[in-house]
């Protein structure tokens, strides 16, 4: 039996009348760029989130990066961010010309780790963004907390956790701002790049919108120094089509991740995941001390896996001027050697997912 990591074919075979449809619609009115599925995809995500205003870009790094340039950190400045995730996150703290500022991770959530915290960060410090990994929660109340006593923007990267909550209250409504990607392997994906940020607060919404529109709010006016960030009106129309099915493939994602979880129970020599109430599981990560061997033997039975991720931010080459040892992180260090993410998504089988849980079986018996 072959299982590949992620199936996007499937999720679209059993959207194909209605993506066909989508498309040609979209061919025949032609408007391709802010068309009019651009502001209906917006309305929709922010009722979705619950939150005032929805603006669209061109993808999930993009609205970070006007996030933080509606915010003016830059240089000089520092932003906290978690030792483990997708690049994206400090990155775009960097090209700001603003110092990413790396927290460990906590081993449970694998989200930024509340207790790592500078118990007085620097002046400099402006902003502190909270990635919930892997569809996780991160640890949004002692965050918060944190950020109000010394006055930081708190910023959600919610690019894995679009479906998720904390406390009842969606990921991605609960601080000043946040990120979505719409990367087609993300909970919610579209055909090509697209992202979003969602806020409550009109002032940064109006110029996040600007900025990502060459900094025009009329044509020609141009009010601020600003870029071309745009979701594109094809993908606009089909993320229209498919947020009305996130819910279900969350729920579905849920169950999956359930399933694992009470099969590979009984096995020594693994850790699984730490579920809680909320989560929205972008990836399902075990870890393991034989992570390398477990992974080899899995592909050899025709099962993929991904590393996510093989290092930590800090370590990573860009950052090497700043002299991070493997000491100063060694929760996300030992994640990084551990951590195997499994075939996760709505439309992986139960054969398919019972045959992993076999084989993970023969492994460590
Ligand atoms: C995917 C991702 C991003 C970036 O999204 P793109 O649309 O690929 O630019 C940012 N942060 C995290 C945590 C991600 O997983």
């Amino acid at each position: 039996m072959h299982v590949p990591f992620l199936d996007l074919h499937a999720q679209h075979q059993s959207l194909q009348p209605q993506l066909n449809e989508t498309i040609q619609k979209v061919i025949e009115e032609s408007a391709f760029i802010k068309g009019e599925g651009v502001q209906s995809f917006e309305a929709s995500l922010s009722k979705y989130l619950g939150v005032e205003h929805s603006i669209s870009c061109g993808n999930g790094t993009d609205a970070l990066e006007l996030v933080l340039d509606a915010l003016n950190i830059g240089k000089g400045d520092e932003v906290l961010v978690p030792a483990l995730s997708w690049i994206s996150t400090s990155e775009v703290v960097a090209t700001r010309g603003a110092k990413p500022v790396f927290i460990d991770t906590h081993p449970e959530s694998n989200c930024i780790d509340p207790r790592k915290l500078p118990e007085k960060p620097s002046e400099n410090t402006k902003a502190l963004i909270a990635v919930h990994l892997y569809g996780h929660p991160a640890a949004m109340d002692l965050l918060s907390d944190y950020c109000q006593k010394h006055q930081l923007f708190l910023i959600e990267d919610a690019a894995q956790a679009l479906g998720g909550k904390w406390q009842g209250q969606p990921l991605g409504s609960l601080a000043t701002a946040a990120t979505f990607s719409f990367f087609p392997s993300k909970n919610l994906g579209c055909m090509g790049d697209g992202g979003a940020i969602a806020t409550n607060t009109r002032g940064l919404a109006e110029k996040c919108r600007k900025l990502a529109n060459h900094g025009q709010s009329q044509r020609h006016h141009f009010e601020l120094d600003g870029r071309n960030s745009r979701l594109d009106n094809l993908q606009a129309a089909i993320l229209n089509l498919k947020l009305p099915h996130l819910n279900r493939w969350v729920q579905t994602r849920t169950k999956l991740a359930l399933r694992y979880s009470e099969k590979l129970a009984h096995l020594g020599g693994l850790e699984l995941p730490h579920l809680c109430e909320g989560h929205a599981l972008h990836l399902y990560v075990i870890k393991t001390g034989r992570r390398n061997e477990l992974k080899n033997f899995l592909d050899e039975n025709g099962i993929q896996t991904l590393v996510h991720y093989p290092a930590p931010l800090p370590l990573a080459e860009c950052y090497s001027e700043m002299g991070h040892s493997p000491e100063d992180f060694p929760i996300a260090v030992q994640t990084c050697k551990e951590a195997l993410s499994l075939p996760l998504y709505p439309e992986l089988t139960l054969p398919q997912q019972d045959y992993v849980i076999e084989k993970i079986e023969t492994f460590f018996k």
